[in-house]
Order: C-alpha cells, then sequence, then structure tokens
C-alpha cells in the first residue's frame, strides 16, 4: 500500500504540465481552458485507473505513459466536427455533403477579404452608403441580360421575398402540375401562404394549357408563377405551358410574370451530352418579369437565391422588409462576384467551376482516375477492379439525367462492407462510399484529383 501511496504522489501536478512545450502550444493555438480541461480528464482517468490497479509495475507503467497520452489526447483539439468529405457516391450536387464545392481560388480571394474590412456598403467614388448588392449586379445583368438583380439567403428565400413583394393580399396563378416539394421542407403552397398571397391552381396535374390561365384571371390576380419542375419529371399525356406564353399572356392583363427557376444553369448543359435544362438567358430571353434560383446548385457558387429581371420588380423587393431578415452576409456578397466573373465567359468558367467540370468529366478522365486508384492499391491485398456505374446530378436538379460514370470496387476475402464503410466515415478526411453485396463502390466522378491517394490512405489503413 505504501508503495502506491507514492505512485499517487509522483503523478505530475497541472503546474508541471503547463511548463512542458507541447502543452504551451497547445495553449497557444487553442487557449488554456480548453486544454487544461483534457490534462485534468487524463490525470482524473490516471487516478481511477491507479485505484483499480494493484500490480504496482503495472501502474508504473499506466504513470509512466501519462506524458504521452496528454499529448495525444491534445490533437483531438484540432479537429472539427464539421470536415472535409471524400464524395464517393457520384452524386454531384449533394444536398447533404454541402452541394457545390466552390472553385478554390475564388474562395480564397473571398476568405481573404474576410480578415480585413471591405468597401461591403460602403460607396468608394462618393465616399458614401453604398449596398452589398452593388458589387455583382452588374456582371449578372451583363450575363443574363437581365435589368436589375439581387440577391438572398436561398432561393426559397427568394421565392417568398418575391411573392409577398409582388403579389401579398392577391392571387397567384400557379400549375396544379408545378405545386412542387423540394427536399427540406420547401413547398410552393406553404411558401404562397406565407408570403401572404392566395394560391390559385390551375390546369391539371398532368395537363395546363394556357386558356387554364386566362380562366382564372380576375381583378385580383397578383401574379402568374412558373415553377421549374427540378427534382421530377412527369412522362406520357402531359403537357405545360412555356414561359414565352405566359409573358404574352402577362403582357395582355399587366400581371408580372415570375419564375423560380430552381438550379440556375447559366450554361447550355447539352454542349456536354447532358440533357438541356432552361437556363437564366432563355427566361430573361423569354421575357419574364423576376426570376429567381439557387446559387449553390448548378451554378457552383455559395448558398444563395438570386433574382433577376426587371427593374422596377426588383427595386420592390429590395424594399420589402423580409429583404434586411434574410440577406447574405459578406462572404457569400464576395463569392458571388467570384463566381459571377468566372461566368463572363462560359467556356471558362465550365472549365473552372467544380460541378460543372465534374458533370462535363470525360469517360477517359474518369477512367484516368481509377486506373490511378487501382495501381496506389497494388500493394494491398484487396481485390481492385474498375468498372462503368451511374451517378446522377443531385440536389434537385436535372431529375432525368443519369450521368454515365466509372468506378472503382473494391473487395477482399471476409470484407464486411458496411463496417468497413463506416470505418472510413469516422476518418479524417471522411470517405463516403457506395456498399453493393460484398464489395465498396467509389464513383471517381465526385471524387478530386488530389483526393485519390488520400483515399487510398485511409482504406489502406481500415483493411
Ligand atoms: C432547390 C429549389 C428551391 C430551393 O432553393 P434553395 O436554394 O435550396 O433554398 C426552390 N425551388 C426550386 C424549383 C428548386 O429546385
Amino acid at each position: 500500500m505504501y508503495e502506491k501511496n507514492e505512485l499517487y504522489r509522483n503523478i505530475p501536478k497541472m503546474d508541471v504540465f503547463l511548463k512542458k512545450e507541447y502543452v504551451i502550444k497547445a495553449s497557444q493555438e487553442y487557449g488554456k481552458k480548453p486544454v487544461m480541461d483534457i490534462i485534468k480528464s487524463h490525470l482524473d482517468r490516471i487516478r481511477e485507473k491507479l485505484e483499480k490497479c494493484n500490480n504496482i509495475e503495472e501502474a508504473e507503467i499506466i504513470v509512466g505513459n501519462l506524458d504521452q497520452e496528454i499529448e495525444k489526447g491534445l490533437t483531438q483539439l484540432g479537429k472539427k466536427k464539421y470536415k472535409h468529405v471524400i464524395n464517393g457516391t457520384g452524386v454531384v450536387l449533394h444536398t447533404n455533403l454541402g452541394r457545390a464545392p466552390m472553385p478554390e481560388k475564388a474562395v480564397q480571394n473571398a476568405a481573404a477579404l474576410m480578415t480585413r474590412y471591405g468597401n461591403l456598403e460602403y460607396n468608394l467614388d462618393e465616399g458614401t452608403r453604398g449596398e452589398r448588392y452593388n458589387h455583382f449586379e452588374d456582371l449578372i445583368c451583363n450575363i443574363t441580360g437581365s435589368e436589375a438583380a439581387f440577391a438572398v439567403n436561398n432561393n426559397a428565400a427568394a421565392v417568398l421575398l418575391m411573392i409577398s413583394s409582388l403579389a401579398s393580399g392577391k392571387e397567384v396563378l400557379i400549375s396544379r402540375g408545378e405545386q412542387i416539394e423540394i427536399g427540406g421542407k420547401f413547398r410552393i403552397p406553404d411558401i404562397i401562404q406565407q408570403s401572404g398571397a392566395v394560391l390559385r391552381e390551375v390546369g391539371t396535374t398532368n395537363r395546363t394549357r394556357i386558356s387554364d390561365y386566362e380562366d382564372n384571371i380576375n381583378d385580383n390576380t397578383g401574379a402568374i408563377l412558373k415553377v421549374h419542375t427540378s427534382n421530377f419529371v412527369m412522362k406520357g399525356f402531359t403537357e405545360s405551358v412555356p414561359i414565352k406564353e405566359l409573358v404574352k399572356l402577362g403582357r395582355k392583363y399587366s400581371i408580372p410574370v415570375l419564375e423560380d427557376l430552381g438550379s440556375g444553369v447559366l450554361v447550355d448543359l447539352s454542349s456536354v451530352g447532358l440533357k438541356k435544362e432552361p437556363t437564366v438567358q432563355d427566361s430573361i430571353d423569354s421575357g419574364v418579369d423576376l426570376v429567381t434560383f439557387s446559387g449553390d446548385k448548378l451554378m457552383g457558387g455559395p448558398q444563395a437565391g438570386i433574382l433577376a429581371g426587371k427593374k422596377e420588380l426588383i427595386a420592390k423587393c429590395k424594399k420589402h422588409p423580409l429583404t434586411r431578415a434574410i440577406r447574405i452576409d459578406k462572404f457569400t456578397a464576395a463569392m458571388l462576384e467570384e463566381i459571377f466573373a468566372l461566368y463572363q465567359d462560359l467556356d471558362f468558367a465550365m472549365k473552372n467551376i467544380p460541378v460543372l467540370q465534374m458533370l462535363s468529366q470525360s469517360k477517359k478522365k474518369l477512367e484516368e482516375k481509377a486506373i490511378q486508384f487501382k495501381q496506389e492499391m497494388k500493394d494491398s491485398d484487396a481485390l481492385i477492379t474498375i468498372e462503368e456505374c451511374t451517378g446522377v446530378p443531385g440536389g434537385g436538379s436535372l431529375p432525368d439525367q443519369k450521368l454515365d460514370s466509372i468506378c472503382v470496387r473494391i473487395k477482399k476475402q471476409g470484407l464486411q462492407p458496411k463496417a468497413v464503410a463506416k470505418k472510413l466515415r469516422e476518418g479524417s478526411p471522411a470517405l463516403i462510399t457506395l456498399v453493393r453485396e460484398d464489395s465498396l463502390i467509389i464513383d471517381m466522378r465526385t471524387v478530386f484529383d488530389e483526393e485519390i491517394s488520400i483515399a487510398v490512405q485511409l482504406i489502406k489503413q481500415i483493411l
């Protein structure tokens, strides 16, 4: 018993640790409090362990390892819960994985601006107050052909603001085929109700004609809203009215024609072999009064809802009290200028915006990535095969579009794919794979070049 007491006394005190180099370094990086908390929890644990331990040699080892244990424990301070994930699912716009990964240089430029003051709402020419939207409005107008534009928190907010500002207390005509629900509880009927307007359904689920809209126009009609069916397709005996015809009807009765385009695509995706998705430019060309779209879907930028269209209507929306509650922050303002700058040359955007790059990746490129993966896995005893597979754009965009892709299949005697997939999710970075039968699958489309070797290391560690 005497020896054990001595051991207790030999446990270094907090003060001793606070003088150690690795502790000082950690304190400088994360603050003293969380560092001390970790040391204290280790000291508490070691006392408990000693309490239970009756073998003096074992007890000495426990105390001897303390330094090492604490040093290891302190590394957890650098780990974040929200962390880098390697996306092996082939879903390009994965809402659970943060939708669009943004262009690195654009993010660096915008991030650098965050650590200093900036002219966010300051007019440097006049030395007076400016608007946070001024920095990117002209770019949007040049790219889309709209008269005016601005942005709010997300597209759900943009639609809510648009209807609240332009049709509150009035009826909004919407086709029965376009009363959609997008993931995350965005439902058109709820948004209309929330904005104080009255939903007037026209047509039927599968067919709506221009006469269905016209027959429902009355003195209290506030707007005609077209909603892009971003996340499903209707097939068979269907009919819907193109925006161009709605615009004609709106003009005839002096009713604004609005469009929720959902995924704001600014490039013609049919040029890279995908199905044509209506572009923002198409909507503006058709003469729509106001169109809204997301910043972090096919556009490949930050979370935002962009409104573009007629100057007078944009001005009305900006004046609505909701605008202040759903305004973009300064990082988004900077990112929007960065992203729209890339779209000044559509080919350049295609090459430099990750979402568009991934969607347009050639089979050859996908194969090269798979071959690199297989090569780097050579010295493991797993069996790697390269196969064809299909992914999807995801995130409520291009609903009927499959993406022919190339994946790697990882097989090994006795492999428990679900258990391994779970372990890979717990790694740093986390790796999200698909589980098929007795193997793991990684779709190479959504794996960035420099992530291939990292994925290989993560898998080797676990197998
Ligand atoms: C995605 C989507 C929304 C919601 O946009 P968020 O940017 O996610 O708020 C609204 N309408 C349509 C048609 C969409 O596709």
